[in-house]
């Protein structure tokens, strides 16, 4: 399970699954992924990054919010 890699939608660095952040995009809001959907992943470096996330999160949810404490907030309930 901890060999499938998956690409960060910041730098579209390939990493391992369990390295990334993982995270949903439904009705133009971002949730963390809970099995269901079609997801996207955020590297450890990325998150750090605001204004790349809020960016690639604007182009995938095809939408022009700024996610950026939507992240933050999910960051922090998943205790990063
Ligand atoms: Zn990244």
């Amino acid at each position: 399970m901890s060999n499938i890699i998956r690409t960060c939608i910041g730098c579209r660095t390939k990493l391992a699954q369990n390295t990334l952040y993982r995270f949903i995009c439904k009705d133009k809001n971002i949730f963390s992924y809970k099995g269901e959907g079609r997801s996207f992943y955020i590297c450890k470096s990325c998150v750090l990054d605001e204004k790349n996330i809020s960016k690639s999160a604007k182009r995938l949810c095809k939408n022009n919010k700024d996610y950026v404490d939507d992240i933050k907030k999910i960051l922090k309930q998943k205790g990063a």
